[in-house]
């Protein structure tokens, strides 16, 4: 079945984004044992599609050699991955770009993986400085990209995004003839 991995820095709401995504749908946890710590959890929706929950990057604790081992692992399945459709990479719309954000959409981008952004807690911003801040951020894509992804704004406390995003994988998965 296609996948749809979702990735991004530690604290970016990426646990609060997948409970908003996974409410409601015919889910099953495909991989581990519930209350286990797992690296990579995978969600079946609607017996459709595998949401894919990677673990989050950019841990300011962790050691250099820890670092490594994670990056290795997080590189091994994008490359290993053969039902993987795109990443959505998760940034909180309230700090500007982050180095580590921009470097991975281009490792991404260098290993042919198609991502998406998605903007997560935009409830902690009002509409004005929301739409200030998406078109900086896409101002500083254009420097490096010819043409910018797709991007989301959501908020797992105000539900805003689900449908846009869930809408979006609908409407890939449809032009994929799986
Ligand atoms: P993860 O580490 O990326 O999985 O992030 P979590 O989902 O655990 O969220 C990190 C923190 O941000 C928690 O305190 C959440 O309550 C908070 N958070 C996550 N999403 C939102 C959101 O959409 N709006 C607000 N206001 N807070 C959020």
């Amino acid at each position: 079945l296609p996948e749809y991995a979702f990735i991004g820095r530690s604290n970016v709401g990426k646990s609060s984004l997948i409970n908003m995504l996974t409410e409601h749908k015919k889910l099953a946890m495909v991989s581990g044992k519930p209350g286990k710590t797992r690296l990579i959890n995978h969600f079946l929706i609607n017996k459709e599609w595998h949401l894919v929950d990677l673990p989050g990057y950019g841990y300011a604790r962790v050691s250099k050699k820890e670092k490594k081992v994670f990056q290795q692992f997080i590189t091994d399945y994008f490359k290993k991955r053969k039902q993987l459709v795109s990443a959505f990479v998760l940034v909180d719309i309230r700090h500007e770009a982050q180095k580590i954000d921009l470097e991975f959409m281009q490792w991404l981008g260098e290993n042919a993986i198609p991502f998406s952004v998605v903007f997560t807690k935009a409830d902690k911003l009002k509409p004005n400085v929301i739409d200030k801040n998406i078109e900086a951020y896409k101002a500083n894509l254009l420097n490096t990209w010819e043409s910018l992804p797709p991007i989301f704004v959501t908020s797992s406390s105000k539900k805003i995004g689900q449908e846009e995003v869930l809408n979006y994988i609908q409407e890939v998965n449809n032009q994929l003839n799986w």
